[in-house]
């Protein structure tokens, strides 16, 4: 197939990006947690269709209660009322508000002093009460790529919906922990040009969602692509997920709609699925406009000039300021891509600033829970939480007071990923220490006349990780003579 010119075809791409927020959940105070444990409750509910204020029943609900489905909703001790729709929401968390200030200054959108949460109807069952809220908080913002501007249409704040668990012929599961987690949607307009540029637009944006406080991994980043091109429809491809990927399906959708034309078809504006290869198939049909009414059981929501000068005062340094920074200090590129990618830029900076040596804490961050998570066997997530912010500092002002040395960091470490308190690892170091001497001494007097290098290799089997090569050496000549 020859390569389609994207100019002479007409090709517009606009993405809408939906991004889990790292706050509590935006109409209720409970954790944004999700949970692999057992619920401890489970509620059935079924859909009833209401005629709605024009008197009509909507056609996709009748569809949906014909189904006959009942819904199961998994819920904890620790779900709350409104989590299951038998309370009304609590007022919008001021956390999430903020982030979605700080991303809409960013992305040069106008914030709206007073705006309305609205209810948008959802008939699958994934949300409790039958609707996800939502609220426009910005619109009309811009970046600039390589290709020109791309306008952002519009910036919302909205709840997540419940997790889809499981479904049998009756009945649909679905888990009520990722109900309510704070979603900021960013819209862009059409203005995207060519599959390159689409994938430029995500990773701006990508970074300017990641220098704000925005949950991180697998499903906390959701990415839509509306793609046509001239004659042929708009046709929306769910679920991509990385930028890379979001070229690949904008190329295979332009060719898709293009061969169609050729061939004198017609193009269906349809939600498509896109599959690993960047090729898409056919989900469903595309839905009408959404239905909203107001949240009536909430007030207007008012941003002050205040609250949005404040945010202004606040705002988090962009990536690529950042990334410079680091470039400064030496560190290579693989290093700082690792820091972004794990979030780990600002528990870097917080640690450099106790003790000034990059490489060093760059390894304690990224490379050494890795070395002992595959040598011990320990699963990554359990040495994340052992080797968390406060054990890594501990540890780090220890050697800057020159308690332990670099070359036992990593022993340390590892002590602490079996679970020893950090008090207690570094002080066991330090006894070690004493008695290591006297192990090499023994080590050479059982095995007189060997050469320095052949005690070495004894001594390192033996202490492996307790002493550095150097020190080991410089104790063995010492007896070597
Ligand atoms: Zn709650």
């Amino acid at each position: 197939m020859p390569e389609i010119n994207y100019d002479k075809v007409g090709l517009k791409v606009g993405l809408e990006i939906h991004q889990q927020l790292d706050t509590k959940k935006l109409f209720c105070s409970c954790p944004s947690m999700l949970r692999q444990d057992n619920p401890d409750f489970t509620i059935h509910r079924k859909l009833h269709a209401v005629a709605g204020e024009t008197g009509e029943i909507d056609p996709a609900v009748m569809h949906q209660v014909s189904l006959k489905k009942e819904f199961v909703y998994e819920g904890y001790k620790t779900t709350c009322l409104v989590e299951i729709d038998e309370e009304p929401p609590h007022p919008v968390n001021n956390e999430a508000l903020k982030i979605v200030l700080q991303i809409s200054i960013l992305l040069n959108a106008k914030i709206f002093p007073i705006t309305q949460i609205m209810r948008k109807t959802v008939i699958d069952g994934s949300n409790t009460s039958g609707f996800q809220r939502t609220v426009l908080i910005a619109r009309d913002g811009f970046i600039q790529t390589s290709h020109g501007k791309v306008g952002i249409e519009s910036i919302c704040l909205e709840e997540d919906s419940a997790r889809i668990i499981g479904a049998t012929e009756n009945e649909v599961f679905y888990r009520l922990d990722r109900l309510g987690i704070p979603l900021i949607e960013i819209a862009t307009a059409p203005d995207i040009k060519n599959p390159e540029q689409a994938k430029e637009v995500a990773l701006q944006i990508g970074k300017i969602l990641r220098s704000c406080n925005v949950r991180r991994g697998l499903g906390t980043i959701r990415q839509d692509v509306n793609v046509s091109i001239k004659k042929g429809a708009r046709v929306e491809i769910k679920g991509v997920q990385k930028p890379e990927l979001i070229e690949k399906a904008v190329e295979k959708e332009a060719e898709r709609q293009f061969q169609i034309i050729s061939m004198e078809g017609k193009v269906d504006s349809e939600v498509r699925k896109v599959l690993l290869n960047g090729e898409t198939e056919f989900l469903r049909p595309m839905p009408g406009n959404a239905r909203m009414y107001p949240e009536t059981d909430l007030p207007l929501l008012k941003i002050s000039r205040d609250m949005i000068n404040e945010v202004k005062k606040d705002l988090p340094k962009l990536i690529g300021e950042s990334e410079e920074e680091l470039r400064k200090l030496e560190l290579n590129q693989e290093m700082i891509k690792l820091l972004f990618s794990e979030n780990k830029v600002e528990e870097f900076k917080e640690l450099l600033a106790v003790l000034n040596n990059p490489k060093l804490i760059a390894k304690i961050l990224l490379v050494f829970p890795r070395e002992i998570a595959s040598r011990e066997t320990i699963p990554m997530e359990k040495i994340e939480k052992l080797l968390d912010a406060s054990a890594l500092l501990f540890v780090i002002k220890s050697l800057k007071e020159k308690k332990i040395k670099e070359s036992e960091v990593k022993h340390v470490l590892e002590k602490i990923a079996n679970g020893e308190s950090p008090r207690s690892a570094i002080k066991i170091e330090k006894e070690d220490l004493n008695n290591l001497e006297e192990k090499i001494h023994k080590i050479i007097r059982e095995k007189p006349g060997l050469s320095e290098n052949a005690y070495m290799g004894l001594v390192m089997k033996e202490l492996k990780g307790k002493i550095s090569g150097k020190e080991a050496m410089e104790i063995i000549k010492k007896y070597v003579k």
